[in-house]
């Protein structure tokens, strides 16, 4: 093996950013590229959310929310090219991503016992590491010694088409006024916001490629 192999085998790729600068597609770009596991931590808030609206649970009672953060039991795959995620053994991966969800998991997201409980699960699941993970918190909270961090962002107007388009032609205008309650939820909670981390480079995504911003990434990697 050389030495390259094992830095590989061990990497924490830690990549954050605002709501649709495009984290998933280009963490799932780099993994796949260099044989890495794929950490999706959004999908593991938002798997939370889901559940506690099936259970009729008030998302903006944060007394509610914590009473409950220990009861869902979460499955994260890390394959980067069919990443799943399943609560209580159900696959909830469409469910996940619909309106109701994206409106309501900034919320649950700032409650400290969702977040703990939730901190727990993803450092174990990046163990000794060979693995790019993304979200709000995982340079400046989750690995802070990422060997790399990146901080990427998109002008909100970008982000706003991006996301409307994936999710199959929704109205851009609701799509940004959602993405920037989001951001703005997540940048001001008090535990583990939304920055950018010590040492994080930032890329700035609107005008780029997905190509060129995971070559951008890749380049920092270590060699
Ligand atoms: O990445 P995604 O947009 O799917 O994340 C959904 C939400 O989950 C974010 O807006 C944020 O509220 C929360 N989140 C978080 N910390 C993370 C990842 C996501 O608070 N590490």
């Amino acid at each position: 093996m050389t030495g390259d192999e094992a830095s590989l085998d061990t990497i924490v790729i830690a990549v954050d950013g605002t709501s649709g600068s495009g984290k998933s597609s280009t963490c799932r770009g780099v993994a796949t590229r260099l044989g890495l596991r794929y950490l999706d931590t959004g999908a593991m808030f938002r798997a939370v959310t889901w559940w506690m609206l099936r259970h009729d649970i008030d998302v903006h009672d944060p007394e509610a929310i914590a009473a409950r953060a220990e009861e869902p039991v979460l499955a994260s795959g890390t394959d980067p090219t069919g990443p799943t995620i399943a609560v209580d053994g159900q696959d909830v991966s469409v469910q996940i991503r619909t309106d109701a969800v994206n409106r309501a998991v900034s919320p649950v997201s700032t409650v400290p016992a969702v977040r703990s409980r939730l901190l727990e699960q993803q450092r174990e699941i990046i163990g000794s590491g060979g693995i790019v993970v993304e979200g709000r918190d995982i340079g400046s909270t989750v690995w802070p010694q990422a060997e790399v961090k990146v901080y990427l962002t998109a002008d909100p107007a970008a982000r706003a088409a991006r996301r409307a388009l994936e999710e199959g032609g929704s109205d851009v205008a609701a799509t940004e006024q959602i993405l920037r309650d989001r951001d703005r939820i997540d940048s001001g909670r008090a535990t583990a916001p939304l920055v950018r981390a010590d040492g994080a480079v930032e890329i700035d995504t609107t005008t780029r490629t997905l190509d060129e911003v995971i070559d951008l990434l890749v380049g920092l990697v270590p060699r």
